[in-house]
């Protein structure tokens, strides 16, 4: 078994947020979702709500789902060496993210930081 703490820290990094997203959208679709029988006075006065909530989280999930599929994709590319992307240590695809001290990037494979 291979234990690769950089590969979990890229996984976490390419799957964690979009598989959060994910997970809660399907959760707001099931507990949405309760069978008919279940229908009381009060949770009737709540359907209005659940109407506009339970598009919303079908819509996040979808979002996820598509976010997560786009993530699988960059990682099989850079997986082949066909993901050609500003980082000078593995190639891989970087986020541009503002800091403290400015402008940075950190590479959402291998996780170096570079400024700019
Ligand atoms: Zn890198």
């Amino acid at each position: 078994m291979n234990m690769d703490i950089t590969a979990i820290e890229r996984h976490l990094r390419l799957f964690g947020l979009p598989t959060f997203i994910t997970l809660m959208g399907i959760a707001g679709m099931v507990l949405l979702s309760e069978p008919a029988e279940a229908v009381s006075i009060a949770s009737s006065a709540f359907s209005p709500v659940a109407n506009v909530l339970f598009p919303v989280s079908a819509a996040l999930a979808f979002t996820g789902l598509v976010w997560l599929s786009w993530s699988l994709w960059q990682l099989y590319r850079w997986k082949n060496g066909n993901l050609v992307g500003e980082c000078h240590n593995c190639g891989g695809v970087m986020s541009h993210k503002d800091g403290r001290y400015g402008t940075y990037r950190v590479c959402k494979m291998c996780g170096a930081k570079r400024e700019g």
